[in-house]
């Protein structure tokens, strides 16, 4: 039985971008990302400070946009705008998820592709869906676990994997990115006949649902990589993902823990794609 450890993975990661970054800024290239936060979400709030700490480790320069609950989608977007026409940053995020009375996809279609390092806009989802060629603005929380399965060189092709949940930045992004790397892939959602039936064939099982003790040991292959991207607050204020952990501990041949596992994973992979922009938008290979 092996932890993917993702601290470890994802601090190498970081390792390895602050040499790059320190590279450009050699050239007088300054990697900057542009943040947008909407409210005071308590999850948004902690997600921000892991990136910023990121940004602080990789040299990637940061300037947070502060907004309260009540802004308009237009006031938004014009900020958007204002930041798609400013040379000076290289990635655009836009922290989720926005207050109801604002529309998030109207919001997220004004990001410059270019500069859309979380790998939302239509354009780079549609781009990642043809091959691994043209994953360079994939969505980070995917890209994390791909990362994952390479770092611990767990076989993707020809495998059989289960990605449970079918949300448009996780699952399905997740299930596109296994299809690349011919993985025969199987997306489950909440209408899904049979869970169980599904997942008991996984070589790697993938889950992002956001419901604790959803995948329990004897829904597990014995030897399968347990991928668990779910966050979830426990009553005590500790967190816990979607898989009963100590008990496919004894089972699984992987397993993600939570937190340590995916979490750093998307952070570091954020980074990434704040690097890659600033090296394509500078048409640096
Ligand atoms: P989401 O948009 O709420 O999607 C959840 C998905 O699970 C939906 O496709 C939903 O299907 C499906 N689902 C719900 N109940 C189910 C059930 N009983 N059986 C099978 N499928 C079920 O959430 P998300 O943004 O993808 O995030 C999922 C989880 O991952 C959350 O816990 C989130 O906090 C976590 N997350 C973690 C990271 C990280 O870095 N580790 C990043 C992003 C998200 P329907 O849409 O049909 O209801």
């Amino acid at each position: 039985m092996k932890i993917l450890d993702g601290i470890k993975v994802s601090g190498e990661i970081l390792r390895k971008l602050a040499d790059e970054v320190s590279r450009l800024n050699l050239v007088h290239i300054h990697p900057k990302l542009a943040v947008i936060l909407v409210g005071k979400n308590p999850a948004s709030l902690s997600y921000i400070k892991q990136k910023q700490k990121a940004c602080a480790r990789t040299g990637i320069e940061w300037e947070q946009f502060d907004y309260e609950e009540d802004i308009t989608t237009e006031k938004l977007i014009e900020k958007i705008e204002a930041l798609n026409a400013d040379e000076t940053f290289h990635g655009i995020l836009v922290q989720l998820p926005l207050p109801k009375n604002v529309y998030t996809p109207k919001v997220i279609k004004a990001i410059d592709p270019k500069k859309d390092v979380d790998g939302f806009t239509a354009y780079n989802l549609g781009k990642m869906f043809l091959s691994t060629e043209f994953e360079h603005l994939a969505p980070c929380t995917p890209k994390g676990v791909i990362r994952l399965l390479e770092y611990y060189q767990i076989p993707v092709k020809g495998s059989e994997a289960v990605v449970v949940g079918h949300s448009n930045i996780v699952g399905k992004p997740l299930s596109a990115m296994l299809l690349n790397r011919d993985a025969t892939v199987t997306t489950c959602h909440i209408h899904t006949k049979d869970l169980a039936s599904h997942t008991k064939r996984a070589d790697i099982l993938c889950v992002a649902v956001g419901k604790p003790g959803l995948i329990t040991a004897d829904m597990v292959k014995d030897g399968a990589a347990v991928i668990d991207i779910g966050i979830n607050k426990k009553k005590d204020g500790s967190l816990c993902g979607d898989t009963d952990f100590d008990e496919i501990f004894k089972k699984a041949g992987y397993i993600t823990p939570v937190p340590g596992g995916v979490g750093p994973m998307t952070v570091a992979c954020l980074m990434e794609n704040v690097v890659t922009a600033t090296k394509r938008i500078n048409n640096i290979p």
